[in-house]
């Protein structure tokens, strides 16, 4: 993974290649007009679809073909190859399309297909609810209001977010923004108009309190009420806080654009940083802080970076990684004090430092869940469609523990691309009641970390295996490792073999007959 290729790929599709290359199941790229084109057949038929995904311009000839659509190799989107349309997130947006020409076993790319324009007023859906309120406009919330107005709901849709700014991309903030290599307009997912056009409410600043759910109403911070006809709890998480009592220098944690934006001000005026916590979002920000000058101390009780998640192999060759970056471990070891200087260890080491992060994990936001009565383990219950157990109030994201019919577990986890993911099938749950098609949330977890140059994609969910295999070398940047549990794979974490995350992935749909589009 990493940036997409600027200069031209493959042959200039305007002038025609041999009918006999583009075949079914398989993607040719060449260009037209200055754009990356991908050629194949669906049913015999040739397609030609933009070949860069529009998420992060992940070269989509490298994908996976899965019947007529193709998923991206970074980070797991899906389009239909027919009509473009974006059928997964991460992408929020769809792929182009251009007319083709079959002709004297010749095919040739003609002009760019013209995009219908949505239909000003759109075909009411029957029986759906009033209105949807969404709480939290994160992941989850903003791909829910988008998915209810491309499945046709035509009635108010309220996003009501606590924090001030438009929904935007989480996942960069310990990564390229934070390291200072993306711009400013990469963060927002959408541009300002897009809500207007698509009359989404957007509401800033603006916490929700309270769910009455006898009156189907909300109760805002300022005291003000909402009615609802249907409820999607998307609050997400928030970072555990350390427990070292009068730490002498402020403690940065990372979950908000403006806790990254505090973060990059701080690091321009500092020499040493000590990280606490060696998991994803604290090895991510030491690396970021690399990549600005800044010297990095990770402090973790494990005794491996990651092992937890991703075994000892990845754990040992992700520690080899930042160390190979300057970055300095203290394992096994917590921190007892914070003063001015320094972070003050347990064993009584001091680590010289003016800047302190601590990653030590989140906690889901469940407390407005948890006051109104609805069922709470861990996490907000949701049944297999993410309903909870109230009849038309969903959840989904960080917050949401749903029955996972690859684990057979009731499982939660913290990834961008299921929270997405829910925020789709939920809102298509809260219009299917009326159709009365709902669509189970099957989607095998996927989600990828950043470290330098080198990308950790995972596929599957794995608390515990009793089987690694490493396929590759770590060292080299070219692996695949799996893990098993009584033979059976549960997980598999890819490094720079972005084909065989994909392959992985639609093994464990097919096994769990989920294979959906
Ligand atoms: C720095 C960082 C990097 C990450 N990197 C990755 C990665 O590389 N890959 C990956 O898979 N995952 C990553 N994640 C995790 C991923 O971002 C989360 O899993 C995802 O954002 C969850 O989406 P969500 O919609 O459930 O919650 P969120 O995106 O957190 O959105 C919830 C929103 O609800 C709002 N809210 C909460 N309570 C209220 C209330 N009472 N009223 C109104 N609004 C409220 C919050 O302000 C928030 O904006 C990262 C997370 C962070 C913080």
């Amino acid at each position: 993974m990493g940036n997409a290729q600027e200069s031209l790929p493959g042959p200039d599709l305007t002038k025609g290649v041999g009918a006999g290359e583009v075949v079914q199941g398989a993607a040719l790229v060449g260009h037209v007009a200055g754009d990356p084109v991908l050629l194949t057949r669906c049913d015999g038929k040739v397609v030609a679809v933009g070949a860069r995904c529009p998420h992060y311009g992940g070269p989509l000839g490298e994908g996976l073909i899965v019947g007529d659509t193709i998923r991206c190799p970074w980070h797991h989107a899906a389009f239909s190859l027919r009509t473009g349309k974006r059928l997964r997130p991460p992408a929020l947006g769809d792929l182009p399309c251009w007319e083709t020409e079959e002709r004297d076993g010749r095919v040739v790319v003609l002009g760019r297909r013209s995009v219908p324009a949505p239909p000003a007023i759109r075909a009411p859906v029957v029986g759906a609810p009033t209105s949807v309120v969404i709480i939290g406009g994160g992941a989850a919330g903003v791909v829910a209001a988008q998915t209810l107005r491309e499945e046709g709901y035509d009635r108010p849709i309220a996003l009501i977010e606590l924090g001030p700014s438009a929904p935007y991309d989480r996942p960069n903030l310990s990564k390229d923004y934070l390291a200072g290599t993306a711009s400013e307009e990469w963060i927002p997912l959408h541009p300002p108009s897009f809500y207007q056009e698509q009359d989404i409410e957007l509401l800033l600043n603006t916490r929700v309190d309270r769910i009455d759910t006898a009156m189907r109403r909300i109760v805002l911070g300022d005291g003000t009420t909402r009615d609802y006809g249907t409820l999607l709890i998307a609050t997400g998480a928030t970072p555990v806080t350390l427990d070292i009592p009068n730490p002498g220098q402020p403690v940065h944690y990372l979950r908000t654009l403006a806790d990254s934006r505090a973060l990059i001000e701080a690091s321009e005026r500092s020499q040493r940083a000590v990280v606490l916590g060696a998991s994803f979002i604290g090895l991510e920000v030491a690396a970021s802080l690399r990549a600005r000058g800044v010297e990095v101390t990770v402090v973790g009780p494990e005794a491996r970076p990651l092992e937890r998640v991703l075994g000892a192999e990845v754990g040992d060759f992700v520690r080899g990684l930042h160390e190979a970056h300057g970055v300095t471990f203290r394992l096994g070891q917590t921190a007892s004090a914070i003063d001015a200087a320094a972070v003050v260890l347990q064993s009584g080491e001091r680590l010289p430092a003016d800047l302190v992060i601590a990653g030590i994990g989140v906690r889901p936001n469940i407390e407005l869940a948890q006051d109104a009565g609805l069922g709470i383990d861990r996490g907000i219950l949701v049944d297999e469609y993410l309903e909870t157990n109230v009849a038309g109030i969903y959840a989904a994201g960080d917050v949401a523990r749903w029955p996972d019919r690859h684990t057979g577990e009731r499982i939660r986890v913290e990834h961008w691309v299921v929270a997405e993911r829910q925020g789709q099938t939920a809102a298509r749950n809260m219009l299917a009641g009326a159709a009365g098609t709902r669509e189970r949330f099957d989607t095998v977890p996927f989600f990828w970390s950043q470290h330098y140059d080198v990308t950790i994609a995972y596929v599957g969910h794995a608390t515990h295996w009793d089987a690694i295999t490493v396929d590759g070398d770590l060292s080299a940047n070219d692996c695949a490792i799996t893990y098993q549990l009584a033979g059976r794979q549960v997980a598999t974490a890819t490094v720079f073999r972005d084909r065989v995350s994909l392959s992985a992935e639609l093994a464990m749909e097919e096994r769990a007959g989920s294979v959906t589009h």
